[in-house]
C-alpha cells in the first residue's frame, strides 16, 4: 500500500496552527476579518461559502457575509469591493466564482486590493509569485506544496508534471514546484504523447478536470501522485482525475479523493486571511 497523503490531517493542524496564532494576534491587539461576497445562489457555490464562513468561525477570523441578487450589476460589485478595499476593518476580500454571465470575472478580480486578494487571482499577485516576491499564492497549488512538504516528500531536483494549464491551478502549481526547485514540465490538451510525458514523473500533479482520466499506464513506478480534480460519478460519490484504485498499487505516494487537496483550498485561504492580517 502506498503512503496515503492525509488533507483532512494536514489541513486539520494548519488550521489549529492558524487558530493559535489568530489568538496571538488577538492578544496583541489584532483581529482578523475576510469579507465573502456571493452573487447569486448558485448552490455550490452556497455550499463553498458556507465551508469558509465555518472555517473563518473556527480560527477566529471575523467573516462578513455579502450575499447580493442574481441580478446585482458590475457597477455596484464594483462599488462594494472598493468599498472594502477602503475598510480598514477587512484583511481579505473574496468574491465567489463564478459570477453570473453578465458580470464581467476579470474586472472584479482587478478591483480587489493586491494587499487584500487572499484567493491570489490578481495579476499583481500572479507577478509576484512569477518573480519570487512576496504575496498571496493561489490557495489549491499552495495547499498542494504543503501536502508534500508536511508529508516529507523533497521536491528539489524531482521531476515534476503538472497535468493542466487553467490560472487558479495548473500554471500556479507549476511555478511554486519551481520555486521549490522541481524541475517542471506542464502538460496539456495539445501535449503530444501525454503518457510518455507523464511516465517521466516523479512528481506527478494531476489538474485535467476529467474524472478518473489518470491510470496506471501514465505514472511511473514509485511515483508521487497529487489528484487535483474532483468530480461527482454517477453514484453521487466524489471522485477525482486520477483512477485511484488502478494507480495505487504502482505509486509511493498519492492523495485520495476525497480528503486528498479538496480540504487544503480552504486551509490555505485561511493562511493567506491570516497573513493579510500580519501585514
Ligand atoms: P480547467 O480550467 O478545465 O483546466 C484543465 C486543464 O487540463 C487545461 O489546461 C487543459 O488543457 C488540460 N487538459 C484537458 N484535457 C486534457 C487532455 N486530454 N490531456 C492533457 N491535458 C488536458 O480545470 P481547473 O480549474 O484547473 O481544475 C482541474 C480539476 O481540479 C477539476 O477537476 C476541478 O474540479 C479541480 N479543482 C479542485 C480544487 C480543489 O480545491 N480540490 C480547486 C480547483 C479545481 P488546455 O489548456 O489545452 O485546454
Amino acid at each position: 500500500m502506498p503512503q496515503l497523503i492525509d488533507g483532512k490531517k494536514i489541513s486539520a493542524e494548519i488550521k489549529d496552527e492558524l487558530k493559535a496564532k489568530v489568538q496571538r494576534m488577538k492578544e496583541g491587539g489584532v483581529s482578523v476579518c475576510l469579507a465573502v461576497i456571493q452573487v447569486g445562489n448558485d448552490p455550490a457555490s452556497s455550499i463553498y461559502v458556507n465551508n469558509k464562513k465555518k472555517a473563518c468561525a473556527y480560527i477566529g477570523i471575523e467573516s462578513l457575509a455579502y450575499e447580493l441578487p442574481e441580478e446585482t450589476t458590475q457597477e455596484e460589485l464594483v462599488e462594494l469591493v472598493e468599498k472594502l478595499n477602503e475598510d480598514k476593518k477587512v484583511n481579505g476580500i473574496l468574491v465567489q466564482l463564478p459570477l453570473p454571465a453578465h458580470i464581467d470575472s476579470d474586472a472584479i478580480i482587478r478591483t480587489i486590493s493586491p494587499d487584500k486578494d487572499v484567493d491570489g487571482f490578481h495579476p499583481e499577485s500572479v507577478g509576484r509569485l512569477c518573480i519570487g516576491a512576496d504575496g498571496f499564492v493561489s490557495c489549491t497549488p499552495a495547499g498542494v506544496i504543503q501536502l508534500l512538504k508536511r508529508s516529507g516528500i523533497e521536491i528539489a531536483g524531482k521531476e515534476c508534471v503538472v497535468i493542466g494549464r487553467s490560472n487558479i491551478v495548473g500554471k500556479p502549481m507549476s511555478i511554486l514546484l519551481l520555486r521549490e526547485n522541481g524541475t517542471v514540465t506542464v502538460a496539456h490538451s495539445r501535449t503530444r504523447n501525454l503518457k510518455e510525458v507523464t511516465r517521466r514523473a516523479d512528481i506527478l500533479v494531476v489538474a485535467i478536470g476529467k474524472p478518473r482520466f489518470i491510470n496506471s499506464e501514465y505514472v511511473k513506478e514509485n511515483a508521487v501522485v497529487i489528484d487535483v480534480g474532483m468530480h461527482r460519478n454517477a453514484e453521487n460519490k466524489l471522485c477525482g482525475d486520477v483512477d485511484f484504485e488502478d494507480v495505487k498499487g504502482r505509486v509511493s505516494a498519492i492523495t485520495p479523493v476525497p480528503g486528498g487537496v479538496g480540504p487544503m483550498t480552504i486551509a490555505m485561504l485561511m493562511y493567506n486571511c491570516v497573513r493579510a492580517a500580519e501585514k
